[in-house]
């Protein structure tokens, strides 16, 4: 597709496609075709430690072979490589962007080669501290017929991008999003769970992405007896709940208090969210209690 010679336009100049230092042919960019992953690291008291490293980077290697992504990296090697770049920038706790990405064989059906990069910067809890607003997105979740909705793809954010764009125009802080069937699936980038009469409930995976933070979610319930039920809800079943949270790696796990123009009466300190957003810090900072709080 280009040589040593090939110009191409750039931010208002021609330069050699070459001299860029990025491969502006790659796939990634013209049709999203790569995965990525989000992991956190945490300054725990045995030093920083990246919460669920493995499982992420397993993640990272099914979102790959779901798109025909050649995935040739060891993830132990990987979760080396993790640590030695929180060492080299100074983070003990950081978010950290693992994104691989297609070479320029811009035939659609798979790639020839792949790249891997990986970032990390600090980060706070990705939509803050404050109990949060959320809409109803009218924009849908794809179907499972269309993409492969349980893995990272690149190119699917699109969707998630519209849905909390559009809330945040709204006046909102995030969206929630209906499956392809019309049932509450999760938030733009974090799985939903809800409070009824002392229980919880969350979608199935069927139509949503399987969050490692849901699971843990739901180890510390089994963990701390509470009941949780996975079923699909419906509007009615967040617009009528006691209260709701949201959990992800990025965002950990926040407390719902409004959904369009319901606001949630119970006071979230009371709720088992709050409970279980306890929990999660004592899990991911590896207290040295854990085993006995939990
Ligand atoms: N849903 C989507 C669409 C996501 O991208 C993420 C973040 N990876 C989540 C939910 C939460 O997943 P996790 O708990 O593994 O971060």
């Amino acid at each position: 597709y280009y040589d040593e010679n090939t110009l191409i336009y750039l931010d208002g100049s021609y330069v050699k496609a070459f001299a860029t230092g990025l491969d502006l042919y790659t796939q990634a960019l013209h049709y999203g075709y790569g995965a990525f992953e989000g992991l956190r690291a945490y300054n725990t008291h045995n030093g920083p430690r990246i919460f669920k490293a493995l499982e992420h980077f397993e993640r990272l290697e099914k979102s790959c072979d779901a798109i025909n992504i050649p995935y040739t990296w060891d993830n132990r090697e990987l979760i080396d490589r993790a640590y030695e770049l929180l060492s080299i920038n100074n983070l003990r706790s950081a978010y950290i962007r693992p994104l691989v990405f297609s070479g320029s064989n811009m035939h659609l059906t798979s790639s020839t080669e792949a790249r891997i990069m990986m970032a990390a910067w600090e980060w706070g809890p990705y939509l803050g501290q404050n109990l949060l607003k959320v809409e109803i997105s009218d924009i849908q979740r794809p179907s499972s017929k269309a993409f492969p909705i349980s893995s990272k793809i690149s190119g699917q954010y699109i969707n998630s991008i519209l849905a909390s764009s559009k809330a945040i125009k709204n006046g909102y802080d995030e969206a929630l999003l209906l499956d392809q069937d019309g049932y509450v699936a999760q938030a733009s980038s974090e799985n939903l769970f809800i409070e009824k009469d002392f229980k919880l409930y969350t979608p199935p995976i069927q139509n949503i992405f399987p969050g490692i933070t849901r699971k843990n979610v739901i180890l510390i319930c089994k963990k701390l007896g509470i009941e949780l039920i996975e079923k699909r809800l419906t509007v009615q079943d967040i617009h009528e709940a006691d209260s709701a949270f949201l959990s992800g790696t990025a965002a950990e796990i926040i407390g719902i208090k409004q959904v369009d123009h319901i606001i949630y009466k119970e006071d979230w300190e009371h709720t088992i969210g709050a409970s279980i957003q306890r929990r999660y810090k004592n899990l991911v900072l590896e207290n040295e209690n854990y085993e006995v709080i939990i």
